[in-house]
């Protein structure tokens, strides 16, 4: 990861929405989440993927205290967070002197680069923006999250695809109520009413 050049928190901090939305069940999938073509996606290994999938867990955690107005939680954290994943700042040119930094040790692993700058970057965007910033998607069968940087704080899905899928189940879920109440409506009319016996008052 090369943002470091140029600071770019907000690119550091979305690798860290990026890997708590990844699917993480082997390396190859892990691999898909890191950027490349670089030494990171050669190096990656299995131990690794378990210090990613830990972070990913606690990652998460963030996102959903930050999403449920916990801010102090989210706080206490990402401090653990910082100080399990230290920002360790490294020129690095690798063998063609292409000079860049690296925000890990040298020798370090390729989680621990990839996770330094994750977590440093989410710390950043929380104190400028606020915790109430990051989100969960409204959507439960996605459950993605996102850095909310809409105007008005208002963003409640990850994507527009899941703002989209939602909204028309919601519709389907009106409509099929409505047509049901008029069924029951109709069932009732259609029921016979008794007439009402004349009272017959003897006469006497
Ligand atoms: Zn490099
Ligand atoms: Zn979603």
């Amino acid at each position: 990861m090369h943002y470091l050049c140029r600071v770019n928190f907000d690119a550091y901090a979305r690798t860290a929405v990026d890997l708590v939305n990844a699917p993480l069940d082997d390396l190859s999938q892990l691999r898909a989440v890191l950027p490349g073509p670089d030494w990171m996606c050669e190096d990656a290994t299995e131990r690794d993927l378990q210090a990613f999938r830990k972070a990913q867990r606690r990652l998460r955690e963030v996102f959903e205290h930050g999403a449920h107005g916990r801010e102090r939680e989210a706080v206490e954290e990402l401090n653990s967070l910082l100080e399990a994943h230290p920002v360790h700042p490294r020129i690095s040119g690798h063998e063609s002197g292409n000079w860049h930094i690296h925000v890990t040790s040298r020798g370090s692993a390729v989680s621990a680069e990839y996770l330094a700058g994750a977590v440093w970057g989410l710390s950043v965007w929380l104190c400028e923006y606020g915790s109430a910033r990051f989100g969960v998607c409204a959507d439960d069968r996605c459950g993605n999250v996102y850095l909310d940087t809409s105007s008005n704080n208002c963003r409640r899905f990850c994507s527009e695809r899941c703002a989209t899928r939602s909204h028309v189940a919601a519709h389907r879920a009106r409509k099929k109520a409505a047509v049901s109440e008029l069924a029951s409506h109709s069932k009732a009319q259609l029921k016979p009413t008794v007439p009402a016996q004349p009272t017959l008052t003897p006469v006497g």
